[in-house]
């Protein structure tokens, strides 16, 4: 998939050959150190041993050994690196103009600087990628002087335990925001269930919302649910979801 994947950037870039992107003109030696300089100050996760796929060296050794970056095969611990820094700072984007059947093709790029925005599960920016992989950061609320500058890197709407999976999974880190602290999820009751046994006068949430074995408890007659129950119901739920048939539009259902 990577490799398809870059050749048909590099269709895209032949075409276009008025815009050389960072990377074409740091091969140049126009603006490699200035590049490079910053890249190597971002987060690294050292957790892993990246296994790197011998028969594909186009998916990272070439485009490395093409910036002048490394000859990589002298330098393994730089890849390793680079993986690192690829794992926990890169955004997912979407090659322009991609053919139907290649919808499925992911992109992920690093952007210097909006890599820096630390996670929150309620952020306070969205990001736009435009087809030359430009990025904004738009402020989705007002944002006074001096505070910080947070992204969400999962969904917004994932429930509690799934954002926190997510995240642990694929940025190593275990989030202890507001939302994730709160039972409610701050009065949203997102991953919340109506209760059975009060037919659904109540609202089942987690006792201690860090905790992934809590009881969870009703908010209406105080009926006390295990963890286990909860998530087979939540997996079932999500099942059916999935399994519901989604062509039917909203318009069809009106009449
Ligand atoms: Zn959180
Ligand atoms: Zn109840």
């Amino acid at each position: 998939d990577a490799g398809e994947a870059i050749r048909h950037i590099a269709k895209l870039k032949r075409k276009d050959k008025e815009r050389p992107t960072a990377c074409e003109v740091s091969s140049r030696g126009e603006n490699y150190m200035s590049l490079w300089a910053p890249w190597k100050l971002l987060e690294v996760h050292w957790g892993l041993l990246y296994r790197l796929e011998e028969n594909k060296p186009d998916i990272l050794q070439l485009p490395l050994k093409d910036i002048g970056v490394v000859q990589p095969e002298d330098d393994p611990e730089l890849i390793q690196r680079v993986c690192g820094v690829l794992d926990v700072n890169s955004f997912e984007v979407r090659a322009p103009g991609l053919p139907s059947h290649a919808e499925h093709l992911r992109l992920r790029a690093v952007y210097l600087q909006a890599a820096l925005m630390a996670h929150h599960c309620i952020a306070n920016t969205h990001l736009a990628v435009d087809d030359n992989f430009i990025i904004t950061v738009h402020a989705s609320v007002h944002i006074s002087q001096g505070q910080p500058i947070f992204f969400n890197y999962t969904s917004p709407l994932q429930g509690t335990s799934e954002r926190r999976e997510h995240l642990h999974e694929g940025k190593y880190f275990d989030c202890t925001c507001s939302r994730c602290r709160d039972p409610t999820e701050l009065g949203t009751y997102m991953s919340s269930l109506k209760c059975v046994k009060c037919r659904g006068k109540g609202l089942v949430s987690p006792m201690e919302a860090l905790k992934e074995n809590s009881p969870w408890e009703c908010n209406h007659c105080g009926h006390y649910y295990s963890a286990l129950v909860v998530h087979s119901a939540t997996a079932r739920g999500k099942d059916l979801l999935e399994d519901i048939d989604k062509s039917t539009s909203y318009t069809s259902y009106r009449h």
